[in-house]
C-alpha cells in the first residue's frame, strides 16, 4: 500500500509541475487535495522550474490550501528569484565592461535575451587560451576565485554583490566517463566552433538564435544527459516562440555537421508529447519512423525527472541512477546513425541491461507480494 500511495506522491508532483510549465493559469488546488508539498518544493528545485510554483503565491485558492511553512518558502523564493534577476543585470553590464576593456573575448552560454534564465549565476563559454588571462584580470578587479573541480568551469565571486561568474571552456563535461572518445572530440569541436563563430568581438557576445537552441540542445544531450524538466522545456518553447524567425535550415544544417539529427529531432518530439508544444513544422517533415519508435519507447518522463546530477552517486539513488542511465545510452545506440549494432555487445552495456532486466524482475515480484518489501523498494529501490 505504501508503495502505490509513494508512486501516487511523485507521479502528482510530476504531473503538477508539468501542468504549470504548459498552462499559465493553471491551478492545482482545483484537481488535488494530497498534494506533498516538500516533494514539490524539492522535485522544482532539482528540474529547475522553482519558479513555476509561483503561481501559489498569487492564486487565492492555492494559498488557502498549503500551510504557513511553504507559504513562507514561496515567498522568499520569489524575493529571492527577483533579486537574483535584477543581480545578473547589473553584473553582466559590469562585466561585459571589465571583459572589453582587456580585449577578451566570450560568449554568454545558457541565456538568450528576453528569456527567462533560472539559477543564480552568469555562465559565459571562453578559450582556453583567454581563460588563463581571464583569472589575474578578475582577481585585479577584485573577484575571488572558488575552489571547484579541476577540469570542470572555473567559478569567480563578483567582489559587489557575491554574484557567481562561471567560466566555462567546455559546451558539457564527462562528468561520470560517459562521453567516449569521439563524443568528446565532438564536444571539443563545437566548443571551437561556438568560440570561433560567435566570440568574434571583445567582451560578452551572445549568441545566435540558431546557435542557442543547437548549443542548448547539445549540452542537454552530453551534459544533461537528458534529466531535467527546465533544459527541456526552454528548449521546445524556444523553437515555438521563435518558429517563424528561426533559420531551421541552419540548425539542421548543425545538427547534421555534428551527425546528431536523430537525436535533437528525439529531443524535441519529447518535449512536444510531454508539454504540448506543437513541433515546428520543418522538423515535423524531417520525423522519421525510426525516431517516432524511439519517442514512444522511451518517453521524456522515463528520463528527466530526478534529483540534480551531482547527487547521482549517492547510495539511495545509485541504481535509479543506473536505470535512467542505461536509457540514455540505449537512446542513444538507437539513434545514432553511425552505431554499429555490434557496439550494442560491449561489456559495460550488457552489464548494464542485465542489471536492469534483474531488478525490473525483482521488482515485480516483490510488488505482488505486501509486507516490508514493497515499502523498501518504493523508497529507494534496492540499496
Ligand atoms: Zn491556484
Amino acid at each position: 500500500m505504501k508503495a502505490d500511495k509513494d508512486s501516487r506522491r511523485h507521479q502528482v508532483v510530476r504531473t503538477i509541475l508539468i501542468r504549470f510549465l504548459r498552462d499559465k493559469d493553471y491551478c492545482p488546488s482545483c484537481e488535488y487535495t494530497d498534494i506533498d508539498y516538500t516533494l514539490l518544493f524539492r522535485t522544482a528545485g532539482a528540474n529547475k522550474v522553482e519558479h513555476a510554483l509561483l503561481h501559489m503565491l498569487q492564486c487565492r485558492t492555492c494559498r488557502k490550501r498549503i500551510y504557513p511553512g511553504f507559504l513562507k518558502r514561496l515567498t522568499q523564493l520569489d524575493f529571492r528569484l527577483r533579486a537574483l534577476s535584477l543581480l545578473r543585470q547589473a553584473e553582466l553590464k559590469k562585466l561585459n565592461m571589465v571583459l572589453f576593456y582587456h580585449h577578451i573575448r566570450t560568449v554568454l552560454f545558457k541565456d538568450y535575451p528576453g528569456r527567462l534564465r533560472v539559477g543564480g549565476d552568469i555562465d559565459i563559454l571562453i578559450s582556453t587560451d583567454n581563460l588563463r588571462r581571464l583569472s589575474p584580470v578578475l582577481l585585479q578587479e577584485g573577484y575571488t576565485k572558488t575552489e571547484r573541480v579541476a577540469y570542470k568551469e572555473h567559478q569567480f565571486i563578483s567582489p559587489r554583490n557575491r554574484f557567481k561568474i562561471d567560466a566555462h571552456h567546455l559546451i558539457a563535461y564527462p562528468q561520470y566517463g560517459e562521453l567516449d572518445r569521439d563524443e568528446l572530440c565532438a564536444v571539443r569541436r563545437y566548443t571551437q566552433d561556438l568560440l570561433y563563430t560567435t566570440g568574434t568581438s571583445f567582451g560578452i557576445t551572445h549568441m545566435t538564435r540558431e546557435r542557442y537552441i543547437f548549443t542548448r540542445f547539445f549540452h542537454y544531450w552530453y551534459n544533461d544527459m537528458l534529466c531535467g524538466l527546465y533544459p527541456l522545456f526552454e528548449l521546445c518553447a524556444f523553437c515555438y516562440r521563435y518558429r517563424r524567425r528561426i533559420r531551421w535550415n541552419e540548425v539542421l544544417r548543425l545538427a547534421d555537421e555534428y551527425a546528431m539529427r536523430n537525436e535533437f529531432i528525439y529531443v524535441l518530439l519529447i518535449g512536444e508529447n510531454m508539454f504540448d508544444i506543437p513541433l515546428p513544422d520543418p522538423i515535423r517533415h524531417g520525423l522519421s519512423f525510426r525516431i517516432r519508435l524511439v519517442a514512444s519507447a522511451i518517453t521524456a518522463d522515463d528520463i528527466i525527472f530526478f534529483p540534480p546530477i551531482s547527487r547521482w552517486h549517492h547510495k539511495q539513488y545509485r541504481t535509479v541512477a543506473h536505470g535512467k542511465y542505461l536509457r540514455y545510452l540505449f537512446t542513444k545506440l538507437l539513434l545514432n546513425t553511425r552505431t554499429p549494432p555490434l557496439r550494442l555487445l560491449r561489456f559495460r552495456i550488457i552489464g548494464f541491461v542485465l542489471r536492469g532486466l534483474l531488478l525490473c524482475a525483482v521488482r515485480r515480484l516483490t510488488l505482488k507480494k505486501e509486507g516490508n518489501k514493497q515499502k523498501k523498494f518504493s523508497d529507494h529501490p534496492v540499496q
